[in-house]
């Protein structure tokens, strides 16, 4: 299975930590986590310092939002693990 759905990849930063940037050939829909039904991409951001909700480890990860959905995803370094987020 791709890492991130092959949205994202990991590199090492010139400061040894993991990083994620967004990967050129990714995606333009990942598979619903809970349906399974495609769910278009809308926009991607990285190199966004964050906490990340599962593992509570900081670093540069990334986010991913949908169209027509109001749930995020934030792709962590640490956990390698695309977590999803309720939509505010
Ligand atoms: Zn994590």
């Amino acid at each position: 299975m791709d890492l991130f759905h092959g949205l994202f990849q990991l590199i090492t930063g010139a400061d040894g930590a993991m990083r994620v940037t967004r990967h050129v050939d990714g995606p333009s829909a990942v598979p619903d986590p809970a349906t399974g039904r495609p769910l278009r991409v809308a926009t991607v951001e990285t190199e966004t310092r964050a906490i990340c909700p599962q593992c509570e480890a900081p670093g540069d990860g990334g986010y991913v939002s949908f169209e027509a959905d109001l749930r995020l995803a934030y792709a962590c370094p640490s956990c390698r693990t695309l977590v999803w987020l309720a939509g505010a």
